[in-house]
C-alpha cells in the first residue's frame, strides 16, 4: 500500500460531476426545490435519484447515463458547482490525513459545460477554471468536454460543440487554465464524421485532444478509423478496437487513459480480458485513471493495486513498470505534452 500511495501519479480521466463526493450531493439535496419548474426532477425523484447512486448497480454502459440527471439537478447553482467542484478537487490533490499522501500529485479534470437557469455556459466554465486555478499549474488543469449528444451549431442560447471549442481556445488564448478538449457522452450518439475541423481548429490553437473512442462493441469500426484520423493525443477507454485500430494506436504511440474499474463495471467481463494486458505486452503508453469515482466507488490508489496485485485479483504487474506507467501518467499531461 505504501509503495501505491507514495508514488507520484497523474490522474487525467476524471468527470467532474462523476466525481461529486456523495455526502456533498446529499447535503445539496436537504436543500433542494424544483421551484415549481415541471422540467426539473421533483424532491422524490431527487431522492429515488440519490437511492441510486448510493446502491449503485452496474451492468451495462446504457444505464449509466441517466445517473447524472440527479446530480445534474442538484448542481444547478454557481455556488452548488463551486462546492461540488471544491470537493472533487481535494479528493484528488488534498492529503487525506497528516500522514497519508494525497491521490496524485497532478490532475486533468474534464467537464461538459453546461447552463442552467441561474448559470451561463461562461459561468459554468469559469466557475470550475476558478477553483481548478487555486491549485498550482503543476497540480491541477481543466479538460471541456464535449458531449456526444451536444449540436454542431446553434443559436445563443445552445450548449453547442462550436461554442465549447470556442470558449476553450478563448480561455487558453487568455491565459486561463484550459488546457485540452474531451470527446465523451453516450458512446452511441451523434455524428462524428462531422467533428473534424473543431478538432483541427483547437489543435491548431494549442489544446490537447482526449477522445472517449471504441467504448462498446456497437462503435463501428469506420467511426473508430475518423475518430484517429483526427489525430488525438490520447484516448478514453479504446476497449474494442480492431486490429487496424489498434495497429495504428501503437504506431503512433497515442497514450490510453485506463479505467479498469469502470470498464469491468460496465464492458468488459474479467481483468484477464481487459485490453490493458494487449498494451503492457506492448509497453505501449497507458494512464491509470479513475473515471467516475461517484458510482465506480473507486480511488486512484485502488486501480494501481489492481494492476500490482498478483492474478487472479489483480494483473501481477512488477513494481518497476507500475512506477514507468506512473511517471507515463505524468508525462502525458497536455500541459507537458502538446
Ligand atoms: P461532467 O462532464 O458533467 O462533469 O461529468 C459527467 C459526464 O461525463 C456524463 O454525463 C457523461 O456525459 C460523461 N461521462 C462520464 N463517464 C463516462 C464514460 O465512462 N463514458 C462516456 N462516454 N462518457 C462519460
Amino acid at each position: 500500500i505504501s509503495f501505491i500511495e507514495n508514488l507520484p501519479k497523474g490522474e487525467l480521466h476524471a468527470h467532474l460531476n462523476g466525481c461529486v463526493p456523495l455526502s456533498v450531493l446529499r447535503h445539496l439535496a436537504e436543500s433542494y426545490e424544483p421551484d415549481g419548474d415541471p422540467s426539473r426532477p421533483s424532491l422524490a425523484q431527487i431522492t429515488a435519484g440519490l437511492h441510486t447512486l448510493e446502491s449503485f448497480d452496474l451492468d451495462d454502459i446504457h444505464g449509466f447515463f441517466g445517473a447524472f440527471r440527479t446530480i445534474y439537478a442538484l448542481i444547478a447553482t454557481r455556488e452548488a458547482l463551486a462546492t461540488a467542484t471544491r470537493a472533487v478537487l481535494s479528493q484528488f490533490l488534498d492529503s487525506p490525513s497528516p500522514n497519508e499522501p494525497p491521490e496524485c500529485v497532478y490532475l486533468e479534470l474534464r467537464t461538459t459545460p453546461r447552463h442552467t437557469s441561474t448559470l451561463s455556459v461562461e459561468d459554468y466554465i469559469d466557475c470550475v477554471l476558478s477553483e481548478v486555478e487555486r491549485y498550482t499549474p503543476n497540480q491541477a488543469a481543466l479538460i471541456l468536454s464535449l458531449d456526444r449528444r451536444m449540436p454542431l451549431d446553434g443559436d445563443d442560447t445552445a450548449v453547442t460543440i462550436s461554442k465549447v471549442v470556442a470558449e476553450a481556445i478563448r480561455l487558453k488564448n487568455d491565459g486561463r487554465r484550459v488546457v485540452g478538449l474531451d470527446l465523451c457522452g453516450d458512446p452511441l450518439a451523434g455524428d462524428m464524421s462531422l467533428l473534424e475541423p473543431y478538432i483541427a481548429k483547437a489543435k491548431t490553437a494549442g489544446l490537447g485532444i482526449t477522445l472517449h473512442i471504441a467504448e462498446t462493441l456497437r462503435n463501428s469500426p469506420e467511426e473508430t478509423l475518423q475518430l484517429l484520423s483526427y489525430g488525438p493525443h490520447r484516448l478514453g477507454h479504446a476497449t474494442f478496437l480492431d486490429e487496424e485500430a489498434k495497429a495504428k494506436v501503437v504506431k503512433d504511440k497515442i497514450g490510453i487513459e485506463i479505467c479498469l474499474s469502470s470498464n469491468l463495471m460496465q464492458t468488459v467481463p474479467t481483468l484477464s480480458a481487459h485490453h490493458i494486458t494487449h498494451y503492457l505486452e506492448q509497453n505501449h503508453p497507458i494512464a491509470i485513471c479513475t473515471d467516475d469515482t461517484l458510482p465506480f466507488r473507486n480511488s486512484l490508489k485502488g486501480e494501481y493495486a489492481l494492476l500490482l496485485a498478483p492474478p487472479p485479483v489483480g494483473l501481477g504487474v512488477t513494481e518497476a513498470q507500475v512506477e514507468k506507467i506512473a511517471q507515463g501518467s505524468l508525462d502525458a499531461a497536455f500541459s507537458r505534452s502538446v
